[in-house]
């Protein structure tokens, strides 16, 4: 089943004005050049969208936002709506990552229904997974990615609006990378699960993205891996050689 690469960027609480333009405007030029069969995503954060979107004008990459809320509009202070997002000229949102699940205790249900309301006002949304160290090393890596995926994957997620990213969490921002085998094992067993929770046609045409400390130098072996259809990249998408050179591993 050949599933179409993402590469995508997620920018975290990182960059101002200038440097971030510039920043958009070095990856787009360097994916111009490259002529990637992979599809392109940076996610800068909330007050970068609109200047992210001007530097990226005739460029096939992606903009995309790394959180929004569940309602539409009103009396909610500080937060941000999916129809705001599509409005400010993003296509996808990541959703359910470990920073917010922690920082902003999220939870899967609240992921599912902010997927619910992004994919309603047109987003196509990445839900993250991804089990902590202790978690991992009770041996309970698979059954906490298979608790987050039944609970966060909203019924109306279909392969062409739904990205899920497996992120075990301590593998992000540390270095540490899971190994091609590990990840793979994962990304397996959540196709699986999205299998029985979807449909087998919607699972096997669905993509998994690998995050967690990907870079140049592992990101081939990574992206060899049958389930492995893309990278989420947090530190290695701020700089755009190491974010094109990810990018230039691609090679399906
Ligand atoms: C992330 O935040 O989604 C991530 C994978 O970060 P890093 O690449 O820095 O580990």
């Amino acid at each position: 089943m050949s599933r179409k690469i993402l590469i995508a960027g997620n920018w975290k609480m990182n960059g101002l004005l200038k440097e971030s333009s510039e920043l958009a405007k070095e990856i787009a030029s360097n994916v111009k050049k490259m002529d990637t069969k992979a599809e392109v995503l940076v996610c800068p954060p909330y007050t970068l969208l609109w200047t992210v979107k001007k530097a990226l004008r005739g460029s096939k990459v992606a903009l995309g936002a790394q959180n929004c809320h569940t309602e539409e509009k009103g009396a909610h202070t500080g937060d941000i709506s999916p129809v705001m997002l599509k409005d400010a000229g993003c296509s996808y949102v990541i959703l359910g990552h470990s920073e917010r699940r922690h920082d902003h205790h999220e939870t899967n249900a609240i992921v599912c229904q902010k997927a619910e309301a992004a994919l309603k006002a047109g987003l196509k949304v990445i839900i993250c997974v991804g089990e902590t160290l202790e978690e991992r090393e009770k041996g309970e890596a698979l059954n906490v990615c298979e608790r987050q995926i039944k609970a966060s994957v909203p019924a109306i997620s279909t392969a062409s609006n739904t990205v899920i990213a497996y992120e075990p969490v301590w593998a992000i921002g540390t270095g540490k990378t899971a190994t091609p085998q590990d990840a793979e094992e994962v990304h397996a067993h959540i196709r699986k699960i999205l299998a029985q929770k979807l449909s087998k046609s919607v699972a096997s045409k669905m993509r998994i993205l690998y995050g967690g400390s990907m870079k140049p130098s592992n990101a081939e072996e990574l992206l060899k891996m049958e389930d492995i259809d893309g990278g989420l990249i947090g530190g290695a998408s701020l700089k755009a050689a190491d974010f094109t050179a990810i990018i230039e591993k691609v090679k399906i």
